[in-house]
């Protein structure tokens, strides 16, 4: 066995240094690649695949579904068949919902037991909405959470919180911002952002402010 492990990140670390559960992960990999289960080949390859699924697939389909209404209507009727369409690989995800936000209905998501989350479509979730405080709050306290966020939302508007699973995934569809009538599909892209569509904050405003 070697000495030193190259890390996903291609950063070399001596053995010594892993947390128990690293040091595990490793030996399970050199034996499966040993005995022939798997290859290195492979291994690059889905790490490449996973770092390739990013917010920036979210962002296409939210982009396209606010210019293209026949779009909108199929993705909110069948997301999986949506992103097929726009070449984005949805296959992993048991059920995929897309929330509507609307004036007066805010959807945000959460995954109280852990970390579930629609990784082909926004790629790793951040640190906070796998945080115990996240999970928790979000669901005690969602208003308080967007307030930290950036978004305050007046008391008639209504919250509602979605929990994730194993079995079913949610993107938060967010509202059109104002006055980005006549931004072109790829502007309105960047106004996307990874946290609007778990839904704590809306998208930027197409004018900053
Ligand atoms: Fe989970």
């Amino acid at each position: 066995m070697a000495d030193t492990v190259t890390d996903d990140h291609g950063h070399e670390h001596p053995k010594h240094e892993l947390s128990h559960y690293a040091k595990r992960i490793y030996a399970i990999r050199e034996l499966l690649v040993e005995k022939g289960v798997i290859t290195e080949k492979d291994i690059q390859c889905q790490i490449e695949y996973q770092e390739a699924r990013t917010p920036a697939n979210g962002a296409k389909l939210v982009a396209r579904a606010w210019t293209d209404p026949a779009f909108k209507a199929r993705f909110i009727a069948d997301p999986k068949a949506a992103c097929a369409e726009m070449g984005i690989d949805a296959t992993a995800i048991n059920e995929f919902v897309v929330l509507e936000n609307s004036e007066k209905v805010r959807h945000m998501v959460v995954c109280t037991l852990c970390s579930c989350y629609p990784r082909p479509i926004l790629g790793r979730p951040p640190d906070w909405y796998k945080s115990f405080n996240y999970r928790q709050r979000s669901v005690a306290d969602p208003r308080g959470v967007m307030r930290e966020f950036g978004l305050e939302l007046p008391d008639d508007i209504e919250v509602r919180v979605h929990d994730s699973t194993a079995d079913i995934r949610y993107i938060v569809l967010p509202l059109r911002p104002a006055g980005s009538e006549n931004l072109s599909a790829a502007d309105l892209e960047k106004l996307v952002t990874r946290d609007s569509m778990i839904g704590v904050m809306d998208a930027l405003p197409a004018i900053p402010e």
